[in-house]
């Protein structure tokens, strides 16, 4: 667990192709002050609107995690917050130049590679986290998000795909930036040849190839250089999830188990947290944060 808040050490951006738009977008990190949480803004608008991570902020569509203010949208957010979220960084600017962001190569990586190229920075304000006290459990039909109260933030995920390639697959990560790193950082997220093409021939995807997603046909993976891991798949659905939770809009204490989910459920179990204000309190706590503050000089030595 990180005891301080953390943001980046330099602004730092990179550009990409948009998979909805086709058009290529930039996107800037820039550090920002403690406490002021994780906020996108609309840079290529004529005014541009900022977007703070909170849960009344968000909607799912399928397939993505969507910010939404005042009928102004970010698509694509999702993994861009689980490299966030795998990374500890709590503070940051997110400037957007057009409606998404770039998926890349359909993994976190590329952001992951942008956090370590700038560097992260330790900020003297201790980082709060959400601590679960109480099982919430959200549901729909088959699928299911759980979550139970634990002292890190353990992710276990079960797909079940009628696909040669997916089929059962289950995996565990209990968070930390090794394993972030090492696990799942670089899990590329997928799509079937047989639900993209109609969105191509819709005019909905003007971008997007095999360099941005693993696409399967009815047999097989058709990318080139295969899979990663046999179990890239669950591995992403692990990456997803960690970057819906950091949708609460500061770090989650808890043991979540999902199985056959999708967006809509994970962001449904992020708007039941806050709507359970018993299920869950802050921690450390305000009250007990000043006693932590006392003793600051011991851990900055
Ligand atoms: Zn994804």
């Amino acid at each position: 667990m990180e005891l301080f808040q953390h943001t980046l050490a330099k602004k730092v951006d990179i550009e990409g192709e948009g998979v909805l738009s086709g058009a290529q977008i930039r996107v800037e990190f820039c550090p920002a002050p403690p406490n002021h949480g994780i906020v996108f803004e609309r840079a290529d608008l004529p005014s541009p609107v900022r977007i703070p991570v909170r849960p009344e902020n968000v909607k799912a569509v399928s397939g993505a995690s969507v910010l939404v203010k005042g009928g102004v949208e970010i698509y694509y957010v999702e993994h861009l917050l689980a490299a966030l979220n795998g990374l500890a960084v709590d503070n940051l600017l997110v400037r957007v130049f057009g409606g998404e962001i770039p998926l890349f190569d359909g993994s976190a990586k590329p952001f992951v590679e942008a956090i370590l190229r700038a560097g992260r920075k330790p900020l003297w304000s201790l980082r709060r986290y959400i601590r679960l006290e109480e099982e919430i459990v959200v549901s729909e039909g088959q699928a299911r998000v759980c979550l139970r109260p634990a002292e890190g933030l353990k992710l276990r995920y079960l797909i079940d795909f009628p696909h040669p390639s997916i089929g059962k697959q289950e995996f565990s990560l209990e968070l930390s930036q090794e394993r972030f790193l090492s696990e799942v950082s670089f899990a590329r997220t997928f799509a079937f040849l047989k639900d993209i093409l109609p969105l191509r021939k819709a005019g909905i995807l003007k971008g997007g190839s095999l360099e941005s997603a693993l696409v399967l046909d009815d047999k097989q993976v058709l990318n080139p250089d295969g899979l990663k891991k046999p179990n890239e798949f669950v591995r992403h659905k692990v990456l997803d999830l960690l970057g819906d939770l950091y949708l609460l809009g500061a770090p989650l204490l808890a043991e979540v188990e999902a199985r056959y989910a999708t967006h809509r459920l994970h962001i449904k179990a992020v708007k039941a947290v806050l709507r359970n204000l018993y299920a869950w309190r802050w921690y450390p706590s305000p009250a007990r944060a000043p006693l932590a503050v006392f003793s600051l000089p011991a851990y900055a030595a």
